[in-house]
């Protein structure tokens, strides 16, 4: 038989955003079921050490972190369910929805907290030395490089973007474009033509990010001319993909309005989406910020908006028992 579960509040995810939507919902009566997907605890599972979350005077793990932000949701009264959406119905009210081993999800209101995924080169050593050189994350990993030499990979607003912050914390910034031009905005390019702390290497792919071994890291990119096919070593000790970001948002296309970039449309200010009752936040609607805080901060929005939402619909309901 299938199993069923019905709930006022059903999330989608569980990294910050949707344990922070859930803790709030919990707390005010909606019983929330956080469906975990295959990244139970998001993506600071995959990182070492966070110093950047408010509360915290010593770094903290970020497996840590999302560990005590699962215990906290569930201490309020939030259900876990290892679990991951392969179907969606927003039709009508409650949503239906599908886990992938046919369980079925009802929701008086739906919070998506899906996340965004950054994309990587895929090459060797990347993967290896994540958290020991290489990110994906200058905003969040930036702070450990203070006086390194540093490379950005990317020719877009994102990769230009990331160079430009770290020279706050490095005066030797390269950024490594496979093309002889960016897609950068105009504006972003002339501020980092002009910045004497950053230099460009133009037509050049990433063959591998090479390991110093022991407790080095990476102390090298190797690099391919894309035009001549010549090769050679770049040294650096911090690698920053950036090469744009997935919203993991597959599911909800056709069903929800998501933005150019694939992301969930929400009005301004708020994170209603485009069908009243489903509720987006974190990464997956935001593609300016990408922090956990932010993440935590509109998984709280996330929750105000369907309490109220959920007031006013049962209000509406009672109004409507009574006059008929
Ligand atoms: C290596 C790394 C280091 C970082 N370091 C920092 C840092 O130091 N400080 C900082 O503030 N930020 C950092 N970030 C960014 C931060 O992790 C993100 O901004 C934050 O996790 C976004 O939270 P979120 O809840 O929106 O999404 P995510 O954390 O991405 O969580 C998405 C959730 O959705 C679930 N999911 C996806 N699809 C489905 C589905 N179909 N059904 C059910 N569930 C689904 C996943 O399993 C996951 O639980 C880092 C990111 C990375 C990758």
């Amino acid at each position: 038989m299938t199993a069923t579960h019905s709930t006022r509040m059903l999330i989608l995810g569980s990294g910050p955003a949707g344990l922070s939507a859930a803790i709030y919902g919990a707390r005010a009566g909606m019983a929330p079921i956080v469906v975990q997907g295959l990244q139970p605890g998001g993506q600071l599972t995959i990182t070492t050490d966070v110093e950047n979350y408010p509360g915290f005077a010593d770094v903290i793990q970020g497996p840590w972190l999302m560990e005590q932000m699962t215990k906290q949701a569930e201490h309020v009264g939030a259900q876990m369910m290892w679990d991951t959406i392969v179907e969606v119905d927003l039709t009508q009210r409650p949503f239906r929805l599908v886990g992938d081993g046919g369980t079925v999800y009802y929701g008086d209101v739906l919070v998506i907290a899906t996340g965004a995924q950054a994309k990587w080169l895929g090459v060797p050593g990347e993967q290896e030395l994540g958290g020991k050189g290489v990110s994906a994350c200058a905003t969040c990993d930036g702070f450990f490089y203070r006086g390194k030499k540093v490379t950005v990979i990317g020719g877009g607003n994102t990769a230009v973007e990331e160079a430009l912050y770290l020279t706050n914390h490095s005066d030797d910034v390269t950024l490594i474009h496979r093309r002889d031009s960016l897609r950068a905005e105009k504006i972003l390019q002339e501020r980092l033509f002009a910045h004497p702390n950053i230099k460009v290497l133009w037509n050049q792919k990433v063959d591998s990010f090479v390991d110093g071994g022991g407790t080095a890291g990476l102390v090298a990119i190797d690099l391919i001319d894309t035009v001549t096919g010549e090769k050679s070593r770049h040294e650096t000790e911090g690698g920053f993909v950036a090469i744009g970001h997935a919203p993991a948002t597959a599911l909800f296309q056709g069903h929800l309005k998501l933005d150019e970039d694939g992301y969930i449309a929400v009005e301004t200010g708020s994170t209603r989406t485009s069908v009243p009752g489903v509720f987006a936040c974190g990464d997956v609607m935001d593609k300016v910020y990408r922090q956990a805080v932010t993440a935590a901060g509109t998984g709280c929005m996330a929750a105000l908006d369907a309490e109220r939402f959920l007031a006013e619909a049962d209000f509406e309901k009672k109004r409507e028992t009574v006059a008929a």
